[in-house]
């Protein structure tokens, strides 16, 4: 039996609800290490959007949703990160499941209000170009949003973060969700990047491989590409797109 779960994505700022199926990976992607100063850093993909980050500094679960099972075997949180509200994002059952009292969680501002109050209490609240620090990891709040017509709803313009990661000089930038804007393509010195591309809720992966060929990241996951209709990009696609010099880690998101 596959195991197949789903999720719920919200499509709008408004109550509408699109389910889509993913099926979580079958047996393991396996992690992927990048060296640091004085270190590593590892990333397991979960699915879409989701992913454990063991680095110097402690491990770190992005956008952690779905069923716990899926994390049954990945190192323990030590801080959680959150981008943005929808349920591909942001789980408040599985956070119930997997935050122990007084684990740090950051979080858009928007998500924090959201967080019962136990949570809130070592809880960060970032919006768009704060900055925090867990242990000697820095984390800054990138901006996330659309800017085509009739999709602006989704992801409104100040609401949602992406977020730049400092840790042991290595830095790491998760887009969260959005399209193409300019603060991705000013972005610099990037050694590991999280792209998302879907429609018709981010973008397709001729703009998302166009703003990666402007901001040179070292390595470069295509993530959450799988969208509505006929809105799933492919993330083989978007690395044949890419500049030499690029490399496109493919995390095999959805087995
Ligand atoms: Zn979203
Ligand atoms: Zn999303």
């Amino acid at each position: 039996m596959p195991n197949r779960r789903q999720f719920l994505v919200q499509t709008s700022a408004a109550t509408a609800l699109t389910v889509l199926p993913f099926t979580a990976r079958a047996d393991g992607h396996a992690p992927d290490t990048f060296p640091t100063a004085n270190g590593e850093v590892t990333i397991h993909p979960i699915s879409h959007a989701s992913f454990v980050m063991t680095t110097p500094e402690g491990t770190v679960w992005v956008d952690p949703v779905g069923d716990p099972s899926a994390y049954a075997d990945k190192p323990a949180p030590d801080m959680i990160l959150i981008t943005h509200e929808h349920g591909d994002h942001y789980d408040q059952a599985l956070l119930d499941a997997v935050v122990t009292d007084g684990m740090p969680i950051i979080a858009n501002s928007s998500v924090y209000g959201m967080l019962p109050e136990a949570m809130q209490a070592n809880a960060t609240s970032l919006d768009n170009g704060d900055a925090t620090q867990f242990n000697k990891l820095d984390v800054y709040a990138i901006p996330a949003y659309n800017i085509t017509e009739g999709r602006t709803d989704f992801h409104p313009v100040g609401r949602d973060n992406g977020y730049l990661v400092e840790v042991d000089e290595m830095r790491i930038y998760i887009s969260g969700d959005t399209e193409d804007i300019p603060e991705m393509r000013a972005l610099e010195n990037i050694d590991l990047a999280f792209v998302c591309m879907n429609l018709p809720f981010t973008m397709d992966a001729e703009a998302a491989a166009s703003a990666v060929n402007e901001f040179e990241p070292k390595n470069v996951y295509p993530y959450h590409y799988r969208g509505r209709d006929n809105g799933t990009q492919d993330p083989q696609e978007f690395a044949e797109m890419l500049a030499d010099g690029i490399a496109a880690k493919m995390g095999g998101w959805y087995s």
